[in-house]
């Protein structure tokens, strides 16, 4: 289990590495869904991830940073979202 601190440290650290750009990180019970990415820029994630493996929650993080650049699960979302999670955390 990671803190909601810890968790946000880890997604912008991500964020970085990935070069993406949201306005705001948040936290909070969704209950459906792991994160959603609005069109302000602002990435919410379920607190259930906080629980979760370390690779599952890396998953969904960069899951929703690419968001920020690809709005909907086209090819090219997945295809650069593979690559990214193929590639071996610096
Ligand atoms: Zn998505």
């Amino acid at each position: 289990m990671v803190s909601k601190e810890e968790f946000k440290r880890e997604v912008w650290k991500f964020a970085e590495d990935i070069n993406a750009k949201p306005e705001q990180i948040r936290l909070r019970d969704m209950k459906l869904k792991k994160g959603s990415c609005s069109r302000k820029k602002i990435i919410t994630f379920d607190k259930s991830l906080l629980n979760m493996d370390p690779s599952l929650r890396r998953e969904a993080i960069i899951h929703e940073l690419l968001h920020l650049r690809y709005r909907h699960h086209g090819k090219l979302f997945k295809a650069v979202l593979k690559t990214y999670l193929n590639e071996e955390v610096p």
